[in-house]
């Protein structure tokens, strides 16, 4: 799959997400970001979407503010969803990870407004709660599913690709260099803080949601 196949799958994947979720009774609504933290990964597809987008929109002040920040601890993974999905299947141990919303908020945040709405990752389009959050999302658990899922796909198609930290994804992407490296799929190694992301072997769905997000896997094998 070529960069600007990729990219259209990707979009298609956050159409058939929107979709999926218009109907959700939700507390989110503008202006409210407790969710906005300085915790959010993504996967390189997505950081080359975003670089590209603050690329052209002039909007590449935007790195600068990252870049201001990047001393700040932050959520780094050591593991994608797809690792994690195999150990689970497998029935190994999913290693613990440090991460703690206290950390502060994204970067990117300008008076509880998201300068990239539109192209934002799927980790913050993701983020629906049936209340308003406090400390943290009140999720469903058919939702956490389904987001689940979602980041499967977005990882496979990704798959000759890095997640990270988005501080970490965006700063890689800064450079045209590294973005160049990434559309021909010849990087090797994108320094420690981003981890390898991995085709999707099996689903990771709980047996009680399974017949439920039955259309919902219908739609996403539509597009492959
Ligand atoms: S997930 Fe919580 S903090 Fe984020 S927009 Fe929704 S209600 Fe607001
Ligand atoms: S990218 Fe935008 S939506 Fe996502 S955490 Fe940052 S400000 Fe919020």
């Amino acid at each position: 799959m070529d960069l600007y196949t990729k990219l259209d799958v990707l979009n298609q994947i956050y159409k058939i997400y929107d979709a999926a979720t218009e109907s959700l009774e939700v507390a989110c609504q503008k202006y409210c970001s407790t969710c906005c933290t300085r915790n959010v990964t993504m996967t390189s597809l997505e950081g080359y979407k975003i670089a590209d987008h603050l690329i052209e929109n002039s909007k590449s002040e935007l790195f600068k503010k990252i870049k201001a920040k990047s001393y700040k601890k932050r959520f780094q993974p050591k593991i994608t969803t797809n690792k994690i999905a195999d150990l689970c299947i497998q029935g190994k141990e999913i290693p613990d990870e440090e991460i703690d919303s206290s950390w502060g908020s994204c970067p990117l945040l300008i008076n509880d407004e998201c300068p990239i709405y539109m192209v934002r990752p799927f980790n913050c389009r993701c983020m629906v709660s049936k209340t308003n959050c406090v400390d943290k999302a009140e999720m469903d658990p058919f939702v956490l599913t389904v987001n689940n899922v979602f980041l499967q796909y977005i990882e496979h198609i990704d798959q000759h690709g890095f997640s990270g930290n988005l501080t970490d994804v965006l700063l890689f992407m800064e450079s045209k260099d590294n973005m160049k490296s990434y559309i021909m799929e010849v990087l090797k190694n994108p320094g420690k803080e981003l981890i390898k992301n991995l085709p999707m072997s099996i689903l990771f769905i709980p047996p009680e949601h399974r017949q439920q997000i039955k259309p919902i896997i219908n739609s996403l094998q539509t597009i492959f």
